[in-house]
């Protein structure tokens, strides 16, 4: 059973590779599942029969468009975009938007096939999807912003809609983008559709803690795989890559249970403070003016600036929260996190570590809360801010982030006894990937061959 199993994966791997020549990131998502799964398809021998792999692995649907705009000097210019409806098993695609120079089809791709996964743990009704385009909004004025994000929404409004496909910020497309999107939605569509986007601002249809909701969930996720070992973050010295939305507020809570967070970085460099971050500063600088975090030491003259972002991870530290973007972590640096002591990682970007890094995590007993898990508390939110657009109301804080801090509690929980009923006791990226795909499996079952 083992080995026709191993087979069965193996030849699956094989096509996706052939398929998708050159997406390396892609690849890397895939490798990263697909080991995980042989045991499920050596239990479970009528995945293979109804071809589950071979149907998940290849997206539903993928467009790709031209998005042309003016820029302020009066230029022409022209980005790509992209979306992936990847799986609709269990609900309409879900899954943010990212503008990024770097974003591809690979990236997109890996985005997206995480998300099948990630939306199936939160327990909730969405499929998976991403989107997003190679548009680089650092420097751009507010209307160069509007102007772009009118004309990615009037091409993405063909393919999307509050019972097909939702989609969300991801890097570089945050609140003020969401609502200029909503907007053309609207216009275009001549009707207040408030379901067809989340991450909307509140006085709009949007809900109260998705903001906070991944930051919050990637804490939460920690402290549920620390709290199995006896500790917890009290007192806890805390290292955050990035300072963006997940950063701020994973920044947040960690304080908020005790930790002392000394550094956080941009794609420029880090700061290291070595008496605490002061959460304020870094949210005025990010959120309101839109600075580098380089100016925070303006302000805070015990804290130092290091050029570049891999540096961050020299810094000793009980818990790391890698929350910036993939691949941030390899393996020399998670070997110097461990050599400094580090006790647990919590992912809060999406891939962060290389399959290398999440080796030398798995060898050393760190305790390692794969991406999968420990972020889907954002898209989870995601999901209630649509449950409360479907009903008309709205939840308060302290509902949402009391069903958040469920959520999360129950992926922790049914990675741990997926990973141990699978053979892989203790190790929760087999538990997370099979919990995930477990779920998403048994509704294509159902579904038929479509
Ligand atoms: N971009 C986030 C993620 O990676 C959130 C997606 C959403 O809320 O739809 O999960």
């Amino acid at each position: 059973q083992y080995s026709l199993a191993k087979e069965y994966v193996q030849s699956v791997h094989e096509t996706v590779i052939k398929r998708n020549p050159h997406e390396k990131e892609f690849h890397q998502a895939i490798k990263e599942i697909l080991d995980s799964l042989v045991p499920v398809f050596a239990k479970h021998p009528q995945y293979i029969k109804h071809g589950i792999l071979e149907r998940l692995v290849e997206p539903e649907r993928m467009v790709t468009f031209r998005i042309p705009w003016v820029d302020d000097s009066g230029k022409i210019q022209v980005n790509r975009g992209f979306r992936v409806q990847f799986n609709s098993a269990l609900g309409p695609y879900k899954g943010g938007l990212r503008f990024h120079p770097s974003v591809n089809a690979s990236i997109i791709k890996f985005l997206g096939f995480e998300q099948i996964f990630k939306n199936a743990l939160t327990g909730q009704p969405i499929g998976g999807g991403k989107g997003g385009s190679d548009f680089n909004p650092k420097g751009k004025s507010d209307n160069e912003i509007m102007r772009f994000t009118q004309s990615f929404m009037t091409e993405l409004s063909k393919y999307i809609g509050p019972d097909t496909d939702v989609p969300a910020g991801d890097i570089g497309v945050g609140a003020r983008e969401i609502g200029y999107m909503f907007g053309q939605y609207k216009r275009l569509q001549g009707g207040f559709e408030a379901g067809v986007l989340t991450g909307k601002g509140i006085v709009y249809g949007g809900s109260l803690a998705r903001k906070e909701a991944t930051g919050y969930g990637c804490v939460y996720f920690a402290n549920e795989m620390l709290k199995s070992k006896g500790t917890n973050f009290n007192n806890a010295t805390v290292v955050v890559s990035g300072s963006g939305n997940v950063s701020i507020y994973a920044i947040e809570k960690a304080q908020q249970f005790g930790a002392k967070v000394v550094a956080c970085s941009d794609s420029n460099g880090y700061i290291y403070d070595p008496s605490g971050i002061n959460l304020n500063t870094v949210k005025r600088l990010k959120e309101v003016e839109r600075k580098r975090i380089s100016d925070y030491i303006i302000e805070h003259p015990q804290a130092t600036y290091t050029e570049g972002c891999t540096g961050i991870w020299s810094i000793p530290c009980d818990i790391a929260l890698p929350c910036a973007t993939q691949n941030e972590i390899d393996e020399d640096a998670a070997k110097l996190l461990v050599a400094n002591g580090v006790k647990a990682i919590s992912e809060g970007a999406n891939m962060p570590s290389t399959l290398e890094a999440i080796e030398v995590f798995l060898n050393n007993e760190v305790l390692f809360g794969p991406a999968k898990a420990a972020n889907a508390g954002g898209v989870a939110v995601s999901a209630l801010e649509m449950a409360q657009n479907n009903m008309r109301l709205s939840w308060s804080f302290e509902e949402v982030d009391a069903k958040l801090h469920v959520i999360m509690q129950n992926i922790y929980d049914h990675s741990v006894h997926a990973a141990r009923e699978y053979g892989a006791e203790g190790n929760l990226v087999a538990g997370a990937n099979i919990a995930g795909f477990l779920r998403v499996a048994e509704a294509m079952l159902a579904q038929g061959i479509v």
